[in-house]
């Protein structure tokens, strides 16, 4: 990353030349680009987005846990800034369901985590629940279940209809989005972002923000890499889902199951979600036997009424990861680009807090003097020059 003002590439270009006022640009529309341009939008400002390929978002491919404490991210920045991402998750999904007039499938459901094995520090947890009192809170786990931490304050999104509901959102607010539109490469001038040449323009702003995922290298330096993870759906058996409403007490599945090997999320319409793998293999898609038969297996060995259910659909997505798997906010090497990036296996849950707090890093950064403390202590920790020297 020491070279990354070096190594950005530049190209000549004969397309159009876009010099239409807009305070922002935008490149990437999966979640972090939706969720910053919503929070610019509502604090008056313009915004242009420029998206390849909505539906290639790791956004579309996440199970949509909410869930800082069953994740157990480490304590300092990432603790806090997932804290009060969740905080914040309530607020926003209704302020996105209000203005979209869409569902997100914000459900306050809470997250299971049973073992197999009594770890050293559970008689000290207020939070665990011994081998029958987990049972009681969840019945149908394996019988070898010896217990597990519950944590109410955790919960999920359905991550699929909060996107939509995000982008109606931006596009009811006046935000623009070219759909289909590629960055094909930045151009710099000196300190400065002059512009971008896309698939048929060269773009114009007078502030830009990278927020694309795990293909950020391909326009930047940037030290992110993609973790590809596949997963897969069941439905519960057409007899249970025929009755089913939301919150409905007949789903067999009342909570998130944060197991050892697997994650089980219940949807409130009966399909249940289940992930992931975790796996270095670059950006080659597809769902492998290997990695259904992981998913599988550990599946039903934890709760084995999974086998009965209909496998309705299997997926893949890319993680956008960083070496110390903490995002990449704020400032750039180049004084009008900021970067909101890397966000790993949590970019739906922190997708509220990077909106909140990337607005006020781009409308009131302490380079202009204003509300430098809005900004919290914590937010640092995100920048990108502490990977200047390993890189
Ligand atoms: C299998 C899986 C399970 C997950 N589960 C969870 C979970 O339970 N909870 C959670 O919080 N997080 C989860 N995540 C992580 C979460 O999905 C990501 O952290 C988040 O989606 C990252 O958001 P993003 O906007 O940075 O990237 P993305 O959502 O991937 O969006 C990036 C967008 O940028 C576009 N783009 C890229 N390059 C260009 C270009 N040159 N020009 C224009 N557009 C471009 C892409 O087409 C894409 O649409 C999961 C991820 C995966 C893969």
């Amino acid at each position: 990353m020491s070279n990354l003002r070096d190594s950005a590439p530049h190209a000549a270009s004969n397309f159009p030349v876009d010099r239409r006022t807009r305070d922002f640009l935008i490149i990437g529309g999966g979640i972090i680009g939706l969720s910053i341009a919503l929070e610019l939008l509502l604090r008056g400002t313009t915004v242009t987005i420029v998206s390849r390929n909505f539906p290639q978002a790791a956004a579309h491919a996440a199970a949509g846990m909410l869930a800082p404490q069953a994740e157990q991210l480490p304590p300092g920045a990432m603790q806090e800034f997932s804290y009060f991402s969740r905080s914040l998750y309530a607020d926003w999904t209704a302020k996105i369901e209000q203005i979209s007039g869409l569902p997100t499938g914000y459900w306050e459901c809470g997250i299971l985590a049973p073992v197999y094995q009594v770890p050293p520090e559970a008689a000290r947890g207020k939070d665990w629940l011994d081998a029958q009192e987990i049972q009681q809170k969840q019945s149908g786990l394996n019988p070898a279940v010896a217990g597990g931490w519950w944590y109410p304050s955790d919960g999920q999104v359905d991550n699929r209809l909060l996107v939509q509901a995000l982008r109606s959102a931006v596009l009811t607010l006046g935000g623009e989005i070219l759909e289909g539109e590629e960055v094909k490469c930045l151009k710099f001038q000196g300190e400065k972002l002059g512009g971008m040449h896309t698939s048929n323009y060269f773009l114009e702003s007078d502030r830009y923000i990278l927020a694309t995922g795990a293909w950020s290298q391909e326009l930047l330096p940037v030290p992110i890499y993609p973790k590809k993870g596949q997963m897969l759906a069941v439905q519960v058996a057409s007899e249970l889902s025929s009755s089913l409403s939301p919150n409905t007490p007949e789903l067999p599945l009342q909570q998130v199951l944060y197991g050892e090997e697997t994650y089980i999320v219940p949807r409130q319409d009966g399909r249940i979600i289940i992930g992931a793998t975790s796996e270095n293999v670059g950006f080659r898609g597809d769902n492998t036997p290997q990695g259904v038969l992981q998913l599988l297996q550990a599946a039903i060995k934890l709760y084995p009424d999974i086998q009965n259910f209909a496998l309705v659909e299997q997926w893949w997505g890319f993680r956008p990861a960083t070496a110390d798997e903490l995002p990449i906010l704020g400032a750039s090497p180049y004084s009008n680009l900021a970067l909101a990036v890397g966000h790993y296996r949590n970019g739906i849950l922190l997708a509220p807090a990077t909106g909140y707090l990337m607005a006020n890093f781009l409308l009131h950064s302490p380079r202009e003097g204003q509300h430098q403390q809005q900004t919290p202590a914590y937010f640092s920790a995100f920048d990108w020059r502490r990977f200047a020297e390993t890189t």
